[in-house]
C-alpha cells in the first residue's frame, strides 16, 4: 500500500489528533464520530465525513478505531451499519482504542471472516503526542499486514513495535496503564497523608518533584495540582477502566495484580466524586483537603 486511504472511527482526544495528523502528511482521511460535532473541524481540515462506521469502512483501506472501551469498539464495529459491515476483502484494521484482550482477540476472529487482516495497536503518549506524531504503537498481528500499514503507524508514531500475535498489544498496554494506575493511586494517598498531617503541602511537593519517585506520570500529577489545570488529557474514567480490564486479563493469565485492586478502588472513588471526565491526575484532588 503506497499511500492507503484511512478511516479513522472516534474523534476524541486521541482521534481527533491523529486524523488531523494524517491530513496534513496528505493522506486520504474519512473520519466517523458517534456525535457528529466532532467531526466539523476535520471536515474543514479536508477529511470526509461519513455517515457511519460502515460507509467510512466502505471508502477506505485502512480503517483505525480510537474509541473508549470493549463497547464502544462493538458499537462502531459491530453495530448497525458498524464497519465491519462496510469492510472490502483486503483491507487493513486496526483498533489502537485500549481495549480488553477478549475482545480484541474476538474482532480480529471476525475481521478474518471478512477477509480482512487485524492488528491490535494501542498506544503510548497523550494528546500532544497524537497531534504530533510522537505516539508509540505496540502492536500484535502478523507482522506481514504490520509492514502493509507501517507507513501509516509511521506518520502517527515516533515508535512502531511489534510485540507478538493478536492481543499482544493490548496487553502490554493494560499491563503498563496497571503500573501507572497503582502510581498515581499510591501518590493520592501520600497527598492525603501530607494535608492529613498538617504538613505544608507546597514544600512537600518541591520535595517529591525532586525525589527518585518524581517520574513522567508524577510530575504531571504535580503540574496539574499546582496549576490547577486538570483539563482530560487522559480521563481519569479511561484510566479506570484500564485498572478494570488489568486485572481481568491477569486473572486469565493465571496471575494476581495484588495492587490493582486498592487502585482501582481509588480510582472509582474519584470518579463516584463526579471526576471522571477531568484529566487522570484529579485523582489526587479527590483526597485532597481543599
Ligand atoms: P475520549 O476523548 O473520551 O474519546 C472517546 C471516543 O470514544 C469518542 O470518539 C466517543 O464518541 C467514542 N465513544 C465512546 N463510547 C462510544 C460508543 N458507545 N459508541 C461509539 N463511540 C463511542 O477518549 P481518548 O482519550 O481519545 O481515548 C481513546 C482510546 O485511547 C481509549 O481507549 C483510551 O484508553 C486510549 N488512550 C488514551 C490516551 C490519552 O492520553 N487520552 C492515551 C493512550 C490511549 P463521542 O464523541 O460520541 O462521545
Amino acid at each position: 500500500m503506497s499511500k492507503p486511504r484511512i478511516a479513522i472511527l472516534g474523534l476524541g482526544i486521541m482521534g481527533s489528533g491523529m486524523a488531523r495528523r494524517l491530513l496534513s502528511s496528505g493522506f486520504h482521511v474519512v473520519v466517523f464520530n458517534r456525535s457528529w460535532e466532532k467531526s466539523l473541524s476535520l471536515a474543514k481540515a479536508g477529511a470526509l465525513v461519513a455517515e457511519s462506521p460502515k460507509d467510512a469502512a466502505a471508502r477506505t483501506d485502512v480503517i483505525l478505531s480510537m474509541v473508549a472501551d470493549d463497547n464502544a469498539s462493538r458499537a462502531v464495529w459491530l453495530g448497525e451499519n458498524g464497519a465491519l459491515t462496510g469492510v472490502s476483502p483486503g483491507s487493513i484494521l486496526i483498533e489502537s482504542s485500549t481495549l480488553s484482550v477478549v475482545w480484541v482477540k474476538e474482532l480480529s476472529a471476525l475481521a478474518g471472516q471478512h477477509g480482512c487482516e487485524f492488528l491490535d495497536a494501542p498506544v503510548t503518549g497523550t494528546k500532544p503526542h497524537a497531534a504530533s506524531g510522537e505516539l508509540f504503537f505496540m502492536v500484535g498481528g502478523s507482522a506481514a499486514a504490520l509492514e502493509k500499514v507501517r507507513s501509516v503507524l509511521s506518520v502517527l508514531g515516533r515508535e512502531v513495535l511489534h510485540l507478538g500475535p493478536v492481543g499482544s498489544g493490548a496487553l502490554i498496554k493494560l499491563i503498563n496503564n496497571f503500573v501507572c494506575g497503582v502510581e498515581a493511586a499510591a501518590f493520592a494517598e501520600a497527598i492525603a497523608l501530607v494535608d492529613k498531617s498538617g504538613l505544608n503541602r507546597e514544600k512537600c511537593l518541591a520535595v517529591l518533584e525532586n525525589s527518585a519517585l518524581a517520574s513522567p506520570l508524577i510530575k504531571r500529577i504535580i503540574s496539574s495540582m499546582k496549576t490547577n489545570d486538570y483539563t482530560p488529557n487522559f480521563p481519569l474514567k479511561l484510566m479506570t477502566k484500564d485498572l478494570g480490564y488489568a486485572i481481568s486479563e491477569s486473572e486469565n493469565a493465571g496471575a494476581t495484580l495484588k495492587t490493582a485492586a486498592p487502585a482501582l478502588e481509588v480510582f472509582q472513588h474519584a470518579a463516584a466524586e463526579g471526576l471522571g471526565d477531568l484529566d487522570f491526575s484529579a485523582v489526587a484532588k479527590s483526597f485532597a483537603q481543599g
